[in-house]
């Protein structure tokens, strides 16, 4: 029989979360009243000046045909503009920024663009579980690295093997984090580059949630240390800045070399972004950012809503400083898979297990902001009817 799917696709790990949405249709079949916060996609409708900027952009023939692989150049000098606005980082649009099909593609690509089989690369556990099964895809070897609560989310680099440190080519970043909703501060980015130069390893640097913070001062890129240039690629998306999940627009930018290889794999699997978006991303970061400021607003508002209910709960929480996470860890011995079952059948709240991103996430479990505040409020309610 040849209708088999190849090894890799044989090799993923189970969908952890098919539980739970199992669990969740079931419940809304009862006609139960379910409040997701399982969902890390923001619930509130792209800004209007963005959308009227595509509408325009989709009516100008030019963008009917093909758009040019590595994006249109205005697209990529929007973007180096705000590297240089937000970060004080200039870039060459022409080198070193690559425009994407959601920051999610170039991640996912990058393996097949910088690793051989055997190559090993260093993960962080917990974590978005694209780093880990893309390098697993091209053969590569993963070690995960632990981010601890103790260590507020922040990789713990002396307990990397050296031998494994030596070896590695890729190490993977993600701050503002997701799950964790972990933030590190400049000085914690200069002690990650000090590593990377001690070990020679290209970082890779996912800066989805920068613009989602609470708390001053604004999360850093990893360009931004000395020296990172010039062994870092970084992923920015459009996506949960201006609400642009389903959109599909995202940029890799950083190391000329390593832009160039993503972007000469992206030249045999892919055709562009979709010229009409990359003007309405033009748009979006141009033009007035006073929708990013009520963007972290409306997340200040739920996050301290929240926070207060899951206290209420006795859950240990600390509001993120960033992105629209809570990474509740529960008490000790207490199962984020059980514990996600048991608030979903009892109280109708829908949460995501920790350990759905790695052994790491065991005993957290993540809500995810992306829930109006009135339905936050009877979550709240709820939760005080619930006992763990
Ligand atoms: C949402 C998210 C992204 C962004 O994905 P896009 O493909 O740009 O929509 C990237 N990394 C992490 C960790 C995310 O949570």
């Amino acid at each position: 029989m040849k209708i088999e799917a190849a090894d890799r696709v044989r090799a993923l790990p189970p969908y952890l979360f098919a539980a739970i949405d199992r669990m969740k249709s079931e419940a809304r079949q009862r006609g139960m009243d379910v409040i997701d916060f399982g969902i890390g996609d923001p619930d509130v409708p792209t800004p209007e000046p963005i959308i009227e900027a595509l509408c325009r952009a989709a009516r100008r023939p030019e963008n009917h045909r093909y758009p040019a692989y590595p994006g249109k150049l205005e697209c990529r000098r929007a973007c180096a503009e705000f590297y240089a606005r937000r970060f004080g980082v200039s870039l060459d649009p022409a080198s070193e920024v690559l425009t994407l099909i959601g920051s999610k593609e170039g991640i996912a690509h990058l393996p097949l663009a910088m690793m051989n089989p055997g190559d090993l690369a260093l993960v962080p556990d917990p974590a978005y579980p694209v780093y880990a099964t893309t390098v697993r895809f091209v053969g590569g070897e993963v070690l995960r690295y632990r981010l601890r609560s103790a260590d507020e989310f922040l990789p713990d680099l002396d307990a990397i093997p050296e031998e494994a440190a030596r070896r590695a080519k890729l190490l993977y970043i993600n701050y503002p984090n997701n799950p964790t909703g972990g933030v590190a501060s400049l000085e914690d980015l200069q002690r990650i580059e000090a590593f990377a130069e001690r070990h020679d390893l290209i970082v890779v640097s996912d800066l989805a949630y920068s613009e989602m913070f609470f708390e001053d001062p604004p999360p850093p890129s990893f360009l931004q240390v000395p020296g990172a240039r010039a062994r870092c690629i970084e992923f920015y998306s459009l996506s949960k800045t201006y609400n642009m999940t389903g959109w599909r627009v995202g940029f890799a930018v950083g190391e000329p070399t390593l832009c160039a290889a993503l972007g000469k794999i992206k030249t045999n699997m892919d055709s562009g972004v979709f010229g009409a978006v990359q003007d309405a991303a033009i748009a979006a970061i141009t033009g007035d950012q006073g929708s990013v400021e009520v963007m972290r607003r409306t997340y200040r508002e739920r996050r301290d809503v929240l926070a207060a209910a899951l206290r209420q709960l006795g859950l240990a929480v600390r509001p993120p400083k960033a992105t629209f996470y809570f990474f509740a860890a529960l008490p000790a011995g207490v199962k984020s898979m059980d514990f996600a079952a048991r608030l979903l059948q009892e109280a109708g709240i829908v949460c995501t297990p920790g350990v759905g991103f790695g052994e790491g996430g065991e005993g957290f479990v993540r809500f995810a902001l992306s829930v109006p505040i009135e339905r936050i409020r009877e979550a709240a309610d709820r939760l005080t009817r619930f006992t763990i």
